[in-house]
Order: structure tokens, then sequence, then C-alpha cells
């Protein structure tokens, strides 16, 4: 009889070895020192922790939770800790930083270099990357509002981008459309940021059709300051057009030059 042979390097639960023989499977196992006990324990928590993460319905979560908790309960007996200890731990953080009830997400800190709680998140690089945004990043508008730090009725978001009503109206219905991230105009930004665009102008269209039905639309974007652009973070206007809304409509995106738009 031939056999095949699967790595598993991993801490298994007590029973494990008699059931698994049970089922002709030969297990290659050997006792750990407390030592490694405590490292690999310690591994267990962050697989039991992925399986709470991948878990698809209520009751995989269950299974997985408790699996955790029988980690940690494990770390703790291994470790001297009690579990006493580390539920009154968990009650003093409660008081003093609240619990997770608010559903609160932070995006990122500003904090400025002299402020003595900058330390805390300069020693811990993997954990809050410093992000590269220049000044004008963290004063831009377009970044506020996609960081949710302005009040802003989002009308949609996409994976990319998200749209808003423009705050001066050039007509009922003038959405922009501005990718999350910081970048200067239509040509510096990414394919994909582009494409993921592209989506939302379809799909905001669709919407001021239903909303608004006009008769017509102009799509644009100031791409630089000559070319008019105030606010330098990437935004494509999509202004409804209506029937009498410019005596002599004609030549449209060309009235960037009034003196030009008529041919
Ligand atoms: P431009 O850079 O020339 O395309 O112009 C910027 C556009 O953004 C203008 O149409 C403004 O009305 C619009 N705008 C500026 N700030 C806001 C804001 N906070 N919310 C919505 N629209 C804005
Ligand atoms: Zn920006």
């Amino acid at each position: 009889m031939s056999f095949k042979r699967f790595k598993t390097e991993k801490l298994i639960r007590d029973h494990l070895p008699s059931i698994l023989r049970a089922k002709r499977i030969v297990l290659n196992e050997r006792i750990m020192d407390k030592e490694e006990f405590i490292i690999r324990l310690k591994d267990k928590l962050l697989e039991e922790a992925q399986e709470v993460n991948a878990s698809q319905n209520l009751e995989d979560l269950s299974e997985e939770l408790a699996d955790m908790l029988e980690v940690i309960q494990s770390i703790a007996k291994a470790t001297g800790l009690s579990m006493h200890h580390i539920e009154q731990k968990r009650l003093e953080k409660l008081k003093t930083k609240g619990g997770f009830d608010c559903k609160i997400y932070c995006n990122c800190v500003d904090i400025e270099e002299n402020n003595p709680a900058i330390t805390y998140y300069l020693e811990k690089p993997q954990q809050y990357p410093e992000i590269n945004s220049s000044e004008h990043e963290i004063d831009c508008i377009f970044c506020q509002i996609a960081r949710q730090e302005k009040s802003v009725e989002l009308l949609a978001k996409f994976k990319h981008c998200y749209a808003i009503k423009d705050q001066f109206p050039v007509s009922a219905g003038h959405v922009l459309i501005i990718p999350n991230e910081h970048t200067e105009n239509w040509f510096t930004a990414p394919d994909e940021v582009r494409s993921d665009m592209i989506k939302a102008l379809h799909f905001i269209k669709d919407q001021l059709d239903r909303e608004y039905k006009p008769h017509g639309y102009n799509i644009g974007a100031n791409c630089g300051e000559v070319a008019g652009q105030s606010v330098m973070h990437l935004h494509v206007h999509l202004i409804p057009r209506y029937q009498g809304d410019m005596e002599d409509p004609k030549g449209g995106v060309r009235g960037v030059i009034p003196s030009k738009q008529k041919y």
C-alpha cells in the first residue's frame, strides 16, 4: 500500500492523534517544550483569527470564535496569566478607551512633527505606515471628502471614485465624479481609476436620466490652471443640458474660450 504525505506543521488539539489514528491516518507527532509551545500557540491564534475572518455564516463564525477562545485560554495557562487578570485588563480598557459599539473607522491621522504623540506612530511603521502626502493633499477638499472628514452627501461610491453634486451647479443635476486618491488631473490618473470613473459616469448618467430627464449632457474635465481648473484634484463634470437653457448652445465645450464657441 502506498501512502501520500501531507505537510501539516502545526499545533493540534490533544484528542486529534487518537481521532486520526482511528481513521487509519498515521501521524508524525512530537511533544514540544514550553518555549516552543507558546510560540506555536501564538501562531495558532493567528491561524484561528484568519478563519474567523474567512467565516461565511454564523455557524462557522461560532466554531472559529470558540477555537480562538480555546487558544487564548491555552496561552494564558501556558504563560501563567490568569483569565481573571485578562478580564480585568479588558474592563479597564473598556472604561478608558471604550469598546467598539460606535463602529468608528479611522482612515488616517495627521500629527504635527513637534507633537510628542508622534513617537507612538513612528515606532510602529508596520502598523502605521507614513503616508507621504503633501500639505496640499491634507488641505485638498476632495481628499477630505474621500476621507469622510467633510459631511457631504455622496450620490454614489465606486471602487476608485465617488460622485457628489457640484456645490455651484451649472444646471439642475450637475455632478462631479472624483477619484478617492489624490491625482491632479485626467492625464495623471492611473488607468484603473480612469476606467472606474467612466463606469461611474454611465451609472450617474442613468440616474440623472431618470430623475431630471435632461435632453443632453456635457462631460468635462479642466486639466491645469490655464484650462480653468480651480480644485487641483481630478474631477469630471457631468452637466445635464436642457432644451432652451442657452439661446444658441452650438459649440458646447468649445465655449471654454467664449469667442471661439461658434464656428
Ligand atoms: P474646476 O476645478 O474648475 O473644475 O471647478 C471645481 C468645481 O468644484 C466647481 O464647479 C465647484 O463648484 C466645485 N466644488 C468646489 N468645492 C466643492 C465642494 N465642497 N462640494 C461640491 N462641489 C465643489
Ligand atoms: Zn486631493
